[in-house]
């Protein structure tokens, strides 16, 4: 992707930095892209990813739907203009209140995956529909779900059984194989496995018809991803494999895929110091103010010094700016900046639309959250 639009709007405004700048024409290409390589009947965007209002508003000026985990991601969705029908409440932990203020504005599709939930669902949103959610043990992503979602194939038999019998409408599955996932085979793993629970529940007579492969989907960030049309190929084949008699209507839910690449984020170096042999590289953003996902310095990204200073490069362990142990973006993953990096320098990190504003704090040392500017 080549950031023109926005390295003009850095050139021509000069905001303060750190900030972010987000290309929502970027987003409408990515979604428009999800439907020409991977036909489906749905792409969800995960409104968490990036919620800001023109991001949803190109999500669906391409025809994206929404994938939504709380009242406010539902206000944010309908103020940008979505219908209630588009929405999908993909959050398996949610409060009954919760579900009650989404079904009152007209949601209708839900995923669970607890007796607990399901129960709440159908007290609270009677008649919708259900996909449950399956836990899948694929190859890890770079930022794994763990074991805090989904559950086994007996319990998605036994959920979507119960919620057949409580009047809701048992629509599918549901799985979601790791955020960052660069191996697609893990989907092939999860269609083989959703398959099965195809095949059991329609031994109790209940004829799931969709499958929601999720979002996972890696872009590439210091190391290239698999394309998309390499994940559209192992979906397909695994589909083909997996369900003989004919494929459930696959939906998609992407978050980092749509919005990753359409942002940039510029930064200031603060200070440099040489500390027990390194050289510390000290910017105004950090764990705290954006830069959430280089916990466990899960993502790598991509740094770019901002006009020069060219020259030589050595290695750099990169913090950010508060006085937290814990804010300090790499010490393992190796980096290299210009020797000459001095104090005011600037610094471009790129394919940061997703994952980074909302996950920035309210006020962590008095630092604002990162600001974002998104071009017309
Ligand atoms: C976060 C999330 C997604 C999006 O995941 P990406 O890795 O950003 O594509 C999709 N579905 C659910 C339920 C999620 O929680």
């Amino acid at each position: 992707m080549t950031h023109h639009r926005i390295h003009r709007f850095l050139t021509e405004h000069a905001p303060p930095t750190p900030c972010l700048v987000v290309d929502p024409a970027v987003v409408t290409a990515r979604v428009r892209e999800f439907a020409a390589e991977l036909p489906h009947h749905g792409l969800y965007y995960a409104v968490k990813a990036n919620p800001q209002p023109a991001v949803l508003r190109a999500v669906l000026a391409a025809g994206g739907l929404f994938d939504v985990a709380s009242p406010a991601e539902i206000t944010a969705c309908l103020e940008a203009g979505a219908a209630p029908e588009s929405l999908s409440y993909g959050n398996p932990i949610k409060k009954p209140a919760d579900i009650a203020f989404a079904f009152e504005r007209g949601v209708r599709i839900f995923t669970t995956d607890s007796e607990a939930d399901l129960e709440h669902l159908a007290r609270c949103a009677p008649g919708s529909s259900v996909s449950v959610r399956l836990r899948v043990d694929g190859p890890a992503s770079a930022t794994p779900f763990g074991a805090k979602f989904g559950c086994s194939p007996g319990q998605a038999v036994d959920l979507l059984r119960r919620a057949a019998a409580q009047g809701l409408d048992p629509a599918g599955l549901a799985f979601h194989v790791g955020s960052q996932q660069t191996e697609p085979a893990a989907w092939d793993t999860a269609i083989a496995t959703s398959a099965k629970v195809f095949t059991e529940l329609a031994g109790h007579g209940i004829r799931l018809r969709r499958l929601n492969v999720g979002g996972g989907f890696g872009i590439g960030y210091r190391t290239p991803a698999p394309p998309l049309s390499a994940y559209a190929a192992t979906i397909r084949a695994g589909l083909e494999a997996h369900f003989p008699g004919g494929a459930p209507e696959i939906v998609l839910e992407p978050g980092r895929a749509v919005v990753a690449e359409a942002g940039l984020i510029r930064t200031e170096v603060v200070l440099v110091a040489q500390r027990g042999g390194h050289r510390w590289v000290y910017l105004d953003i950090g764990r705290y103010n954006g830069l959430a996902e280089t916990e466990n310095e899960a993502i790598p990204y991509r740094f770019e010094p901002v006009g020069g200073p060219g020259g030589p490069v050595g290695p750099v362990v990169l913090a950010g700016p508060t006085c937290d142990g814990d804010d300090v973006l790499y010490q393992r993953t190796p980096y290299e900046l210009p020797l000459a990096l001095r104090p005011g320098d600037q610094l471009d990190i790129l394919d940061t639309g997703a994952y980074t504003t909302s996950y920035s704090s309210v006020s962590f040392n008095g630092i604002e959250p990162l600001r974002t500017y998104c071009l017309d």
